[in-house]
């Protein structure tokens, strides 16, 4: 079934072409679980008050030491906000990490190095091989071709994985002990290798971290790694890469991070404030960022290898990120659902430039299959 025809869910936009998450009558499980087990909304003001004592740990940690803390920024929104809040609002002392993807464009390299000047945070660039990046995202679509797994498309972005031990790593040399990341809450319920029925985005947008569940993280992944192997012979060759970035780098929040580093405390910022995007898109058009030419949308600006990425998972699972993403808004009771389909008919959109642009940085010159959106 194509997406454009898709019957989306009567309460958030989520299609009905994802076996993994099933519809009841016309909601989708997601709806129908948040439905019979309502979270608690929390308290602005209680928000509010964890957060500053948040950071003022982070400040009181910082003592005596070159920063508060690391911050890992792309260039994209999420986290050129991040380091506006953290240096402007929180008048923490930053080190702000970068690593210029293959796929990073000009014009988001160029916001990321001219506001981390403006807001008078340090910065430091990540060294990893361009080519070898481009090389194992060409790669695994050619694997992908033969064998749709959405866990191929996710080995396609492994060498990004590889930026939580080197940011670690910074925070360690430079004797920093927080680093704080932007990563946006409503990307949370993943529609790849974490997918859970159960996960759902309440209205706190609180996600617990803890030891347990570091574990049970590392399970399954091991679990879904091993299978893959099993049924994608070609995937054998990546094995150490796979371990890498599955089982010690997925996130900052990996198990083997927490043990490698037990002085280090890894924090998502977004996770205990409340994100506005209304702020965050205003804050960043004072601060000059611009989106790169082609894209539909502010968010994932950053990466034009998740055109292709969203290319792969509708066809491997039958969602985009964009279908997540505003799904959990309208969850979340942070936008309408008629907003959503509104904003879905442009952001939503595969944008056919990013795409030829992607194409070109890996040097597929090829129809990805016959038919296919980007032949
Ligand atoms: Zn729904």
């Amino acid at each position: 079934m194509s997406q454009e025809n898709a019957k989306r869910c009567n309460k958030c936009i989520m299609p009905n072409t994802c076996e993994l998450i099933p519809f009841e009558g016309d909601t989708c499980v997601l709806c129908k679980t948040l439905e019979t087990a309502p979270q608690a909304m929390a308290d602005p003001i209680e928000k509010e008050r964890l957060l500053n004592e948040q950071i003022e740990q982070i400040r009181e940690k910082g003592q005596g030491r070159p920063y508060d803390c690391v911050v890992g920024v792309s260039g994209g929104r999420d986290s050129t906000y991040l380091l506006y809040l953290l240096t402007q609002k929180h008048r923490l002392r930053c080190l702000a990490v970068y690593y210029r993807t293959p796929f990073t464009h000009d014009v988001v390299d160029g916001n990321i190095r001219r506001i981390v000047q403006y807001l008078g945070a340090d910065f430091e660039e990540i060294q990893l091989s361009q080519e070898y990046h481009r090389r194992i995202a060409r790669e695994m679509i050619e694997i992908w071709k033969k064998n749709r797994h959405h866990l191929i498309i996710n080995l396609a972005c492994a060498p990004c994985k590889l930026l939580n031990r080197e940011t670690y790593q910074i925070a360690k040399r430079r004797g920093v002990s927080t680093i704080v990341y932007g990563g946006n809450i409503y990307e949370a319920v993943q529609i790849a290798a974490g997918v859970s029925k159960k996960q759902v985005i309440g209205k706190s947008g609180r996600k617990i971290i803890n030891l347990t569940s570091k574990i049970r993280k590392m399970l399954a992944l091991i679990w879904n790694g091993t299978k893959l192997l099993v049924t994608t012979p070609a995937v054998w060759k990546y094995l150490v890469l796979g371990v890498k970035s599955s089982i010690m780098y997925i996130s900052p929040h990996a198990l083997y991070l927490a043990l490698r580093y037990p002085h280090i405390k890894a924090i998502d910022y977004y996770y205990g404030a409340t994100w506005s995007e209304k702020e965050c898109e205003e804050t960043l058009e004072k601060l000059g960022w611009q989106r790169p030419p082609g894209c539909n949308s502010s968010w994932k600006a950053d990466c034009c290898f998740a055109e292709i990425k969203n290319v792969l998972f509708k066809k491997t699972l039958g969602i985009t990120y964009a279908d997540a993403f505003f799904s959990n808004m309208v969850r979340a009771g942070v936008m309408t659902r008629d907003e959503a389909l509104r904003r879905f008919q442009t952001e939503g959109k595969l944008s056919p430039e990013r795409l030829k642009e992607t194409r070109d940085i890996l040097g597929l010159h090829e129809p990805l299959f016959e038919g296919d959106e980007l032949g």
